[in-house]
């Protein structure tokens, strides 16, 4: 039998603040400390002026589904299909690939107001967004 366990991530030295952050529900990017430039992935420097000034900052987790596709052939047994993989431009400004929960995959647009998540998966908490409005919940 297949193993259904998600693959989960594996914090290094630049992803680790990342993911501290949203164990405590918080969604944080990059922020340079010389240009105010915010951006995702994190890096060890900044991709605008390559400045090595480089620290998380808490943003507001809300944003806008800029792209996505509707996944509706199952590739790993803990991801049932269908699902929806989505870009995500936050508000802030930087764009993060996450998933689109709590709609029907159908409901999903671009442009469509979300509002970001963390489902606590294993040993980690992720983030994934819903619509803005639709339950809420927590904060
Ligand atoms: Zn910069």
């Amino acid at each position: 039998m297949p193993d259904a366990s998600p693959p989960l991530p594996r914090p290094d030295a630049l992803t680790e603040a990342f993911w501290d952050a949203c164990r405590r529900r918080e969604l944080v990017v990059s922020c340079c400390a010389d240009c105010g430039h915010l951006f995702l992935p994190p890096g060890p420097c900044c991709p605008r002026c390559w400045s090595p000034g480089v620290a998380p900052r808490p943003v507001s987790g809300e944003g806008r589904v800029y792209s996505f596709c509707v996944y509706r052939r199952s590739y790993h047994p803990a991801f049932p299909a269908p699902y929806v993989v989505a870009l995500v431009q936050l508000a802030e400004g930087p764009r993060m690939i996450s998933n689109v929960v709590g709609c029907a995959p159908e409901a999903v647009h671009v442009d469509m107001p979300v509002r970001v998540r963390f489902d606590a998966v294993g040993e980690f908490s992720l983030p994934r967004f819903e619509p803005l409005g639709a339950g809420g919940g927590g904060s």
